[in-house]
């Protein structure tokens, strides 16, 4: 990754770690972790434990206080309160969390969620001044039939349609191959590297080459502290978001790993 833009690490737990079990892993990792962050400004770290779990993980971050640790929702609703059984709005979110996954592929896959609905989302993440780090990425016979560049434009275009410059500098898009998610076998930095080039430049025509050049571009899928330098060291590629790995001490690796 270049200088001008700070690197994100962010640990999606998905449906890992209830409200004790998610307290305790933060004090776990909080002082090794803590300590690489006083130590070096330009990274930003996220942690993303399931909703129930967002309480007590802000309760051990803020008794044990280090810079640019932040929270983030795995996803939320669009609407600002009312009758949407199961779900959260943006201002709870923002009560606990600077950040939002939104559209991660299994909720896609699993839940039904459509780019029009991704973008709904992040809109509203922006109205309330949370930062949307929005998952695309194609699946495996996408991939082999040589149409990853298709289906990523469409994903870009429906998921992150109407933004102004401002906002589009801010948000935060996550390169997710899903043949790559949970699979032990990560795409190549390489491989990476070029789709996430391809999302800088649709981005830059979209939004502005100012825009494509601050967007922050994560590659996500299999990550651990074994590849992460790989990534890291792409000059499109600013971070990771990191699904397994980040429920081990081996994310801090990864965080150390990336500075
Ligand atoms: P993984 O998940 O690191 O376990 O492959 C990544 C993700 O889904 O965000």
């Amino acid at each position: 990754m270049p200088t001008s833009r700070t690197a994100i690490i962010a640990g999606n737990w998905k449906m890992n770690y209830g409200p004790q079990k998610a307290s305790e892993f933060t004090m776990e990792i909080m002082p090794s972790l803590g300590q690489l962050m006083r130590s070096y400004p330009r990274i930003l770290c996220l942690l993303c434990p399931p909703a129930i779990s967002l309480s007590s993980v802000r309760e051990v971050v803020d008794a044990m206080p280090a810079p640019r640790i932040e929270l983030g929702a795995q996803n939320m609703y669009y609407e600002e309160k009312g009758a949407f059984t199961g779900e959260i709005a943006p201002a709870m979110v923002k009560e606990l969390c600077t950040s939002v996954i939104l559209g991660h592929s299994e909720r896609r896959t699993y839940f039904g969620e459509t780019d029009e609905l991704v973008n709904k989302k992040a809109r509203a993440a922006f109205a309330h001044r949370l930062r949307p780090i929005i998952c695309i990425g194609e699946n495996l016979e996408q991939f082999e039939s040589g149409s990853t560049q298709e289906v990523i434009r469409t994903q870009i275009q429906g998921s992150l349609a109407g933004f102004t410059p401002e906002q589009a500098a801010r948000a935060v898009i996550a390169y997710e191959p899903i043949w790559a998610i949970g699979t032990g076998k990560a795409a190549t930095a390489e491989q990476a590297g070029l789709v996430v080039h391809f999302i800088r430049e649709q981005y830059s025509e979209m939004y502005g080459t100012e825009a494509g050049d601050a967007v922050r571009i994560l590659y996500g899928g299999s990550v651990t502290s074994e590849n992460i330098a790989e990534f890291i060291a792409h000059p499109d590629i600013d971070g990771a978001l990191v699904g397994g790995a980040s429920l081990k001490p081996d994310f801090v690796e990864i965080v150390r790993k990336t500075i």
